[in-house]
């Protein structure tokens, strides 16, 4: 029996990534939950599956090479392509304050799952999604990676110091441009995700937004047609600024 779509999410197992594989799910796509914990993993496919999703459990660690690699050769040996990838695990790391008290390590502890995490998961991917008939990339990137946002003088940002959460969404973004411009002349678009401020672990609750309306844009990205832009941030309610 041909299979369908394959949508693959990192950090699925809970929040707005959670969310993406169930709307995804919806729309008839074979669901890869992509999560670093067997145990939370295997949670969220049952729940899903009990939901009338086509999930299966994946076991990634996006700052681990080898469970990278593992993964895509899982995916490769099941399915032999991948067509959407979603880079949705994140961390918002411990330290806040201002930039001079917050170390490099701290720094680099974020880096290592919201830069190069995403990296090293769509360069072991980009094989199985050249093969797709139109692969797309979201990258879940935040208003407070725009460089414009956290510069403006009346910046909505004001007094939020979260330097290594904040340049790690501007380098984000710097990296999904870089892969747009790679990957133009193929059908495979890359883009990133804005989802709001949307109430999950990484911020206590404190967002005013749900996971599924934060998963919205990520999953219109991830389904956009062959006439919708790449290289671009997007949240509901348009671009974002870089
Ligand atoms: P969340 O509820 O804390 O979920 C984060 C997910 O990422 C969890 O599944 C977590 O797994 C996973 N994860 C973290 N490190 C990982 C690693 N090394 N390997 C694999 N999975 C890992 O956060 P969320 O709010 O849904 O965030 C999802 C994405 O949206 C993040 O990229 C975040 O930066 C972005 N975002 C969120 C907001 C917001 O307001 N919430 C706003 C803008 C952007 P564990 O359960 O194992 O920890």
């Amino acid at each position: 029996m041909p299979v369908g779509r394959i949508a693959l999410i990192t950090g699925a197992n809970k929040g707005i990534g959670y969310e993406i594989a169930r709307q995804m799910g919806e729309r008839g796509y074979v669901v890869l939950v992509g999560a670093r914990d067997e145990v939370r993993g295997k949670q969220a496919v049952e729940s899903l599956s009990a939901g009338g999703v086509e999930a299966v459990r994946l076991r990634i660690d996006v700052t681990d090479e080898t469970s990278v690699v593992d993964a895509a050769a899982e995916i490769e040996r099941r399915y032999g392509r991948l067509d959407v990838l979603v880079n949705n695990a994140g961390i918002a790391g411990g330290s806040t304050g201002a930039p001079s008290t917050v170390s490099a390590a701290d720094l680099r502890q974020v880096y290592e799952t919201n830069v190069l995490g995403v990296v090293s998961v769509t360069n072991a991917m980009l094989p199985l999604l050249r093969r797709a008939e139109a692969a797309r990339i979201v990258n879940m990137s935040s208003h407070l990676g725009s460089l414009t946002l956290n510069s403006a003088p009346d910046s909505p940002f004001a007094g939020l110091n979260m330097v290594a959460y904040q340049s790690s969404k501007t380098a984000l973004n710097a990296v999904t441009v870089a892969y747009a411009k790679e990957l133009r002349d193929t059908p495979i678009k890359v883009n990133a995700a804005s989802p709001g401020v949307v109430a999950t672990d990484l911020n206590h609750h404190r967002g005013n937004r749900t996971p599924a309306q934060g998963a919205a844009i990520a999953v219109r990205l991830a389904t956009l047609d062959d006439t919708g832009p790449s290289g671009a941030c997007l949240a509901e309610e348009g671009v974002v600024p870089w």
